[in-house]
């Protein structure tokens, strides 16, 4: 029998491209103004970009360890310790991946099995669902509603089985813009308590938060800490989204096993990077200010759309703002973000893809993490709609 390419039955038949490729080459191509992918258009940290070339020029240009380097498992356990008051061993229980996505890649495939069922709550970030099917599990939904996409606990119990591995949560939430807070955490708890369900644990944002609020890690709460699995990068916090660097959190015994499917995926990370990020990371204030940097960026741009159409409840973290735009029209989000982009130059993300298929909730999400020019740009153009 001849090869035939079509005799292998995709494991993922309903992925696409995902929307922020989509989004990101439509917005090049029509030549608009991008606030659809989430990426800094400002400079890196110039500091931190001279740390790495003296990273290399120093010769450290071979293999990392492949949990990643004691300077940087260290300085992020001295983090913990500081921010949260939690011990996490360099040794055991940190591994440096390549990005937060390949932390929770390798969490989900060295724990969900074949027919597990994994708990969603929806919108929710879009590299959840393709790793949980690729292993043969299923992903179980609590479907969110705006404007405050708040968590109804008694709902969300319901959809814990006996088949239940694992919950995922991410605070602050991509793409929303909310947060869990201490009630939700405290909720949770209550629920995982006494059972054997893992707690992924997407804390990209963990350093973006505004209006006085307090990131609530799941290391807070004992019955959460004892299966939780955290996921974090530095790519938001030093606005370096390109390094791919991020890092795994988790008691010792589930950190043993995830190392295992870490060794045989990415063995180990880019080893200059990571000397320059431990380096930049010794000083506190370089995260701590990320709050009111944000916080100045989105009470910008909001304070320049107050005489636009659009509807918005302020965002609580993240660099993403929802902009609800029932008041211009009731064409679906992703048409109406594809227009957008042709007609009024300026890309966002609809947030459909995010959400199970039913829910076509009318709002775009935009990135504010742009400098103040590009923001007061973007504001002029979506004034302009109506
Ligand atoms: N995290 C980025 C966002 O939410 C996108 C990352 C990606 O393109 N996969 O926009």
């Amino acid at each position: 029998m001849a090869f035939s390419p079509s005799q292998f039955p995709s494991k993922l038949p309903s992925v696409k491209t995902t929307i922020f490729t989509v989004m990101s080459k439509l917005a090049k191509e029509q030549g608009a103004l991008n606030l659809s992918q989430g990426f800094p258009d400002f400079e890196s940290p110039k500091k931190l970009v001279e740390e790495v070339n003296k990273a290399m020029l120093s010769g450290l240009n071979q293999y990392a360890p492949m949990a990643g380097i004691a300077e940087l498992r260290e300085i992020i356990s001295e983090k913990f310790s500081k921010l949260y008051n939690q011990y996490y061993c360099p040794e055991s229980e940190i591994t440096i991946t390549s990005g937060a996505t390949q932390a929770i890649y390798t969490a989900i495939s060295t724990f969900v099995n074949k027919g597990d069922e994994v708990v969603l709550l929806k919108p929710c970030f879009d590299c959840y669902e393709p790793a949980i099917e690729i292993n043969g599990g299923i992903p179980v939904y609590v479907q969110l509603k705006s404007p405050d996409y708040k968590v109804d606990w008694e709902e969300f119990k319901k959809k814990i089985s006996s088949k239940t591995k694992m919950v995922i949560i991410n605070t602050p939430n991509n793409p929303t813009g909310t947060l869990l807070e201490k009630k939700d955490l405290l909720a949770l708890q209550e629920i995982l308590k006494g059972t054997n369900i893992l707690l992924l644990c997407d804390d990209v944002y963990e350093h973006i938060i505004y209006d006085g609020q307090t990131h609530q890690s799941a290391c807070l709460y004992p019955y959460l800490k004892e299966r939780a699995i955290i996921a974090s990068s530095f790519g938001k916090t030093f606005h370096i989204t390109g390094w791919k660097v991020g890092y795994c959190l988790a008691p010792k015994e589930l950190m043993h096993e995830f190392r295992k499917a870490h060794q045989f995926t990415v063995f180990c990370v880019s080893h200059p990077f990571q000397k320059a990020i431990a380096n930049y990371l010794k000083e506190p204030q370089h995260y701590l200010e990320l709050n009111n940097f944000y916080q100045n960026k989105r009470n910008l741009f909001l304070d320049n759309l107050k005489g636009s159409k659009f509807k918005f409840t302020p965002s609580k973290g993240t660099y993403f703002q929802l902009l609800d735009y029932t008041n211009i029209t009731q064409e679906h989000d992703v048409d109406y973000a594809i227009r957008m982009v042709k007609e009024h130059k300026i890309a966002s993300i609809p947030i459909s893809p995010f959400n199970t298929n039913a829910i076509d909730p009318k709002t775009l999400r935009f990135c504010f993490a742009k400098k103040d020019e590009t923001l007061k740009k973007a504001a002029d153009l979506l004034c302009k709609i109506n």
